[in-house]
């Protein structure tokens, strides 16, 4: 079994479903000691009883990330039962409001809060052990939503925000040998889609037209990047962020199709 993470403790927001619960599967594949974080107890503790089932090391805690109090009591609990936090991966998100012109606001201070406060707390209650230590790694999860206008405008606004904070904690705490990166994916195929999914049977189907690549992403895709900038192997790659995207962003893909075929170049649409 691959061990690139034996004995780290690994703390992971919104770990309860989707990309969080993967990757709190894969990190504990890989040896680390996870701490299972949710607003939902029974979401946290399922996934850290999946962990056990596998022999991996995992603890189930039971926090709202955007609340001050929680997150110290966390943050704390995590100490005690594993130790001082090596890795965390700010993951727990949710994406409410819509058009700005709809967005009521206590759904924006709600969403900014969830995405972008939560970021700064679970920062702040780590980083003075990651830097009496000289080491830590944070990765936050943040969206393409952060890097182009693509709707759900609160949510989108605070990832946008993520992504700067990110570079503030690289930048400031670098020279503790402390690194903190972002991820930004696309379409990953989760939970948090299942509304739109009821609405819309194929809305997973419709989205690929826009993936270079050809499907949308799946947790592990997400698992993948976040276990590579937490380990060694990113040792010197810090304040950065990584497009998981299938090509989303490398350009306007579903457009440069349609202005191939207008001009005639369908042999370049292939
Ligand atoms: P998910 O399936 O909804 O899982 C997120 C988990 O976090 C849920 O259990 C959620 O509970 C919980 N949570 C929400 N707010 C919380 C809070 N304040 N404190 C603690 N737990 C909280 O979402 P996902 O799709 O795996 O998304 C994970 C991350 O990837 C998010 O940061 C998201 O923005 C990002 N991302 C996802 C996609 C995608 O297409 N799936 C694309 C780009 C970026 P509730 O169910 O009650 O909200």
């Amino acid at each position: 079994m691959a061990t690139r993470f034996a004995d780290k403790v690994v703390v992971i927001t919104g770990a309860g479903s989707g990309i969080g619960k993967v990757m709190a599967k894969r990190f504990a594949a890989e040896g680390a000691r996870v701490a299972v974080v949710d607003w939902h107890g029974d979401r946290a503790a399922e996934c850290a009883g999946e962990i056990a089932q596998t022999d991996g090391h995992a603890v189930a805690v039971r926090a709202d990330v955007s609340v001050g109090a929680d997150v110290a009591t966390m943050v704390g609990e995590v100490t005690s039962r594993l130790g001082p936090v090596d890795v965390l991966v700010n993951n727990a998100a949710i994406a409410d409001g819509d058009d700005v012109l709809e967005i009521e606001e206590p759904t924006w201070d709600r969403d900014v809060s969830v995405v972008l406060k939560s970021v700064f707390l679970c920062s702040k209650a780590v980083l003075p052990s990651m830097i009496e230590r000289r080491a830590g790694v944070i990765v936050n999860i943040a969206s393409v939503n952060g890097l182009s206008a693509l709707g759900n405008e609160a949510y989108s606004a605070a990832k946008a925000g993520m992504i700067n904070l990110t570079q503030g904690i690289a930048v400031r705490y670098g020279g503790y040998g402390i690194r903190c990166n972002a991820i930004a994916p696309g379409t990953i195929r989760t939970p948090i889609w299942q509304e739109r999914v009821d609405r819309d049977p194929v809305v997973f189907e419709r989205l690929v037209k826009w993936y270079p690549l050809g499907r949308v992403g799946e947790p592990d895709d997400i698992a993948n990047a976040a276990m590579f900038l937490a380990s060694d192997e990113a040792a010197w790659i810090t304040g950065t962020v990584l497009r998981v995207d299938g090509g989303l962003l490398a350009g306007n893909y579903r457009m440069t199709r349609e202005l191939l075929a207008q001009a005639g170049s369908e042999d370049l649409e292939s």
